[in-house]
């Protein structure tokens, strides 16, 4: 077949990239570690509810993105949230209003990330370790030593700092490239609770997240107030600071957990009670968003084209957010399409 393209890593920008080399009539075929696709914008299925522990929400400021959201809303698979977005600090709670929009996926956040990959070929459960070039084309090496291939392209879209290994025997320099960007670490903790929060002073009860602006926390989000699961208990998402979580990168995971939600009843205002956690656990991303400081030479270029049809997407090239991976893999996806015309 020409023009066969392998992605590695079926998260938003692996699958936006496949897309759009589909839409033109070109075969791919995705792989990924993970037994579904999503990467961090996977959802969690615990005993009686769904929590989001990877991305929280998605803005939007480009065109062709405010398309593809405005597609998923029309399926159903997106829904605008949070509209009741608050900000905590030493002050006191205080609504927060900056005008701009915000979605998630609908009923959980994999609902969109599903919906790009409907009717792709996507092998799952598949690591890949390595990759093979020999006669002009390349083969993938996963866990278990099977061989996949050929292919006539590799399109990397896994997090700069995991993709380097894979690219380094092949095109050094591609390597050098994704060192160069820094993928920061972050501890995500989710809390089901015994009872509702109560009411908090001030504060409407209908509140759906929270930006926190004090202590170890960042954002606290309500799983039980997004859209399509009003049927769950009280379930919170805790996300932590990137600088806390890099200094706590090996720490114990139910500790973490603890230290978080802790760090949250310390956030609700004085005299409130924080109900019991039913269930409570962390998850470590280690590469969790890279440094939008790091101004290196690698960053900010959306995604890069390496030797003998080699080429990197993700959330690295461009910024840390899924829009930013989304514009990615939708951008490589073009430029391929547009050097076999
Ligand atoms: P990924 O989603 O990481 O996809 C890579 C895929 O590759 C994964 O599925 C992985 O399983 C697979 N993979 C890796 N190695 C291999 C291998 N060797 N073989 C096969 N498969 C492999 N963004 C926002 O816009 N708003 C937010 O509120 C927000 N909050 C966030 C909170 C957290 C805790 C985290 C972690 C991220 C958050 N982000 C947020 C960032 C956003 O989630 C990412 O920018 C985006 O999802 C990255 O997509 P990606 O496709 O580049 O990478």
């Amino acid at each position: 077949l020409p023009h066969t393209t392998a992605i590695i890593g079926a998260g938003i920008a692996g699958l936006a990239c496949a897309r759009a080399l589909h839409d033109a009539g070109r075969r791919v075929v995705l792989f990924d570690k993970a037994r579904g696709p999503g990467g961090r914008m996977s959802s969690r299925r615990l005993p009686g509810a769904v929590v989001d522990l990877g991305a929280q929400f998605f803005s939007v400021r480009d065109d062709a993105f405010r398309r593809q959201v405005e597609t998923w809303r029309a399926a159903g698979r997106a829904a605008p949230w949070p509209e009741a977005l608050w900000q905590a600090d030493e002050g006191g709670w205080r609504r927060h209003r900056d005008g701009r929009e915000r979605f998630i996926g609908s009923p959980r956040m994999s609902a969109v990330t599903r919906q790009l990959a409907d009717g792709l070929d996507l092998i799952g459960e598949t690591r890949i370790v390595r990759l093979e070039r020999q006669a002009a084309q390349w083969w993938l090496v996963d866990q278990g030593e099977t061989r996949h291939g050929p292919f006539d392209r590799v399109v990397v879209a896994v997090p700069s700092s995991q993709a380097g290994p894979l690219v380094e025997p092949h095109d050094p320099a591609l390597a050098a490239a994704c060192e160069a960007v820094i993928q920061r670490p972050c501890w995500a903790a989710w809390a089901l609770l015994d009872s509702p929060l109560p009411s908090l002073p001030g504060v409407d009860d209908a509140w759906q997240a929270v930006q926190v602006r004090q202590g170890p926390l960042r954002f606290v989000s309500r799983n039980d107030h997004k859209p399509g699961r009003a049927d769950q208990g009280e379930s919170l998402t805790l996300l932590a600071h990137l600088d806390w979580s890099q200094a706590r990168l090996e720490a114990d995971t139910d500790e973490v957990a603890r230290q978080l939600l802790a760090a949250f009843a310390a956030v609700l205002p004085a005299g409130s009670e924080m109900p019991r956690p039913r269930s409570l656990g962390a998850h470590r991303w280690r590469f969790a968003q890279p440094d939008v400081f790091a101004r290196g030479e690698a960053v900010n270029r959306d995604h890069r084209l390496g030797s003998d049809g080699l080429a990197l997407c993700g959330d690295g090239w461009r910024g840390p957010r899924v829009e930013d991976a989304w514009l990615s893999g939708h951008h490589l996806g073009g430029t391929l399409v547009a050097i076999d015309a």
